[in-house]
């Protein structure tokens, strides 16, 4: 069974890149030539790289390690503890993961992340991070208004008086995010709650929807 979750595309958030897609990838493509020539990786790296984060490494691992936590108190209890030792149990791990803080969603408080800086993210449990992660406007206003950037750009609006903690994710700690598990999945097996699991509800700009039907 494949446990692809529903990852779903958020509206863009407004306030893109001034350089456009095209430039952009030009000077990527101008980037990795210039490396390349100088001997500093080889193309074989750069095929690998994008193969291993196209096809094996994205938000299907941190949705099995969500399901696991749902279902599994004591992992659970271990996640929040330590996230890296907690996702190397399922063998869960890598590059940009090597100090992952998991924070846990409830009642009382909705927790997001961003990096402020650039684009921090917990690669291992959501593979490489959506283009408007990067995007100077989300990255200043989630911090400054994230009850508003929720809503107006992601169409999630929360309680009053559930508190929304913001976490600044860095190259140094990678944070993300445990949320709650819908109503109507009580009969559910782990497989079946890691399909429902969305990359944004990882993030924190979304919740988990209840299962259709
Ligand atoms: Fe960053």
């Amino acid at each position: 069974m494949t446990t692809t979750p529903q990852t779903g595309s958020p509206p863009p958030v407004a306030g893109r890149f001034a350089a456009s897609d095209a430039e952009v990838a030009a000077r990527v493509k101008a980037l990795e030539s210039l490396m390349i020539e100088k001997g500093m990786m080889t193309e074989q790296a750069v095929d690998r790289i994008a193969e291993l984060y196209e096809r094996e490494v994205g938000p299907h691992n941190g949705a099995r390690i969500v399901a696991r936590a749902w279902t599994d108190p004591e992992f659970k209890q271990r996640l929040l503890e330590d996230a890296t030792s907690a996702c190397a149990e399922l063998g869960i791990g890598g590059a940009q993961g090597e100090d992952m803080v998991v924070v846990e969603n409830t009642d009382d408080v909705h927790n997001a992340i961003v990096c402020t800086l650039c684009s921090c993210y917990p690669w291992p449990t959501l593979g490489l991070p959506p283009n408007w992660y990067k995007y100077p406007a989300y990255r200043a206003r989630m911090v400054k208004e994230p009850r508003a950037v929720l809503s107006d750009e992601f169409k999630l609006n929360l309680p009053d008086d559930q508190e929304i903690r913001i976490w600044d994710t860095s190259a140094e700690v990678r944070y993300w995010v445990l949320p709650q598990r819908p109503p109507g999945t009580e009969g559910l097996s782990e497989e079946e709650l890691a399909v429902l699991v969305t990359r944004d509800s990882m993030i924190g700009v979304g919740v988990v929807p209840e299962p259709k039907g």
